[in-house]
């Protein structure tokens, strides 16, 4: 992990000169703008030469030759997670301090990657009340302890259903405790013991969840690898589905098309996590592992199975699953890449990280776009061909205050 120290951030104004601008939902028309950045917010943004000299007395931060877009949002992380392999066996265990260090260390590199806000989909109970801090963190959305079948997927965060504790049981204490949405576990996983081709809550279970979580007002993601799980996931009424599993009972990934009709229909957002661990194949000595080609299959029909979503006209949201196993905080620029590489043009793809993500969690108004009145959650890149290569993070705004060292950690 390697996070940048604590910035010494200041809230004064400044004015942010730009070559392009994304604003969220697309490339404005034209070249070299200014944004004008005073209390949080976004209070102006034109072309440079008409708004340049009635801001003159404000201090200029020049990257007149790169491009500007809303600061990126990810919509699946595990805070509390290293992302350096250990798996949750080993880390969820820890005492709450460990964890929050880690958390830290993690939310600091990917605000240095140029995430801005996070949603956590699965850490302890305990993690809804710390304060992130010090210094500028992400926004983060906190889901709370996933709710899962006994022994199943990620119960080491302590939201396993038992005899005698239903799924209203372990929702509403997610919810009294503070937490933003709910996250559920439909299927195995990674987690030892659990087989990712199997289904593991009932659609009455989901929906059980959804119900209560939307008189709250907030949203449901399911982790749903198979078919049959995104089918349960679909019928219940869920917001969200995590990954793009679409394994089958023989644990192959095919994707059901009444399980993406079903979703498609029921409006629910995808989850991407292409990079799943994809880092392991990056690393040295892994070649010829079992986990190598393991990972290469997944990776491989992820991709496919984006492809395939995104051509059927489904919803996408892109989330790296940051934490988890041998997925790395500070690289969402991979996930970026990963996408590209499925066949997103670049600004279809800055669109989904940033207002299209904010839609998916239900925040629309509080992050996400570049308009005057928004909250400046901002971030500065040095081109935008993600096919050909990941772009480095030049400049990092959050809330309105500028992070001291930007750049991709790692
Ligand atoms: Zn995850």
């Amino acid at each position: 992990m390697s996070g940048s120290t604590s910035p010494a951030s200041s809230a004064d104004p400044f004015v942010l000169a730009v070559a392009r601008v994304h604003d969220g939902l697309g490339f404005l028309p034209d070249d070299d703008f200014i944004v004008v950045v005073a209390e949080g917010t976004v209070v102006d943004l034109g072309p440079r030469a008409r708004l340049l000299g009635k801001y003159s007395a404000l201090p200029l931060v020049d990257h007149s030759n790169a491009v500007l877009t809303p600061g990126w949002i990810d919509t699946h992380v595990h805070s509390t997670m290293p992302g350096d392999g250990r798996p949750i066996e080993e880390v969820a265990p820890a005492p709450f301090e460990t964890r929050i260090a880690i958390a830290t260390a993690n939310l600091r590199a990917h605000l240095a990657g140029g995430v801005t806000t996070v949603r956590d989909l699965g850490s302890h109970l305990d993690y809804l009340t710390w304060p992130p801090g010090p210094g500028l963190m992400p926004r983060v959305l906190r889901y709370g302890m996933p709710i899962t079948a006994d022994r199943g997927h990620m119960h080491l965060f302590g939201g396993a259903l038992k005899a005698a504790r239903t799924v209203t049981d372990v929702a509403r204490a997610n919810l009294e405790a503070g937490a933003d949405g709910l996250k559920l576990v439909a299927s195995g996983g990674g987690t030892l013991g659990t087989v990712p081709h199997e289904t593991t809550l009932t659609s009455d279970q989901v929906a059980e969840a959804v119900r209560l979580a939307h008189t709250y007002g907030k949203r449901v993601t399911v982790h749903a690898l198979t078919n049959g799980a995104i089918i349960a996931a679909a019928a219940a009424g869920a917001d969200g589905i995590e990954h793009l599993g679409f394994l089958a009972t023989d644990g192959l990934s095919r994707v059901q098309q009444e399980a993406l009709e079903a979703a498609i229909a029921a409006g629910i957002v995808f989850g991407s996590t292409l990079g799943c661990n994809e880092a392991y194949l990056h690393l040295s000595g892994s070649n010829g592992t079992a986990e190598h080609d393991e990972q290469s299959i997944r990776t491989e029909y992820y991709r496919r199975n984006a492809d395939r979503v995104l051509g059927a006209g489904g919803r996408m949201a892109i989330g790296t699953d940051a934490g988890w196993k041998h997925t790395p905080f500070g690289a969402y620029t991979r996930e970026l890449q990963l996408l590209a590489g499925a066949g997103v043009p670049a600004e279809r793809l800055l669109h989904l990280a940033t207002a299209g993500n904010a839609d998916a969690l239900g925040v629309p108004g509080l992050t996400g776009m570049i308009r005057p009145g928004h909250p400046a959650d901002l971030v500065v890149i040095d081109g935008v061909d993600f096919a050909a290569r990941a772009p480095k993070v030049l400049e990092v705004v959050a809330a309105g205050r500028r992070l001291a060292s930007p750049g991709t950690p790692s």
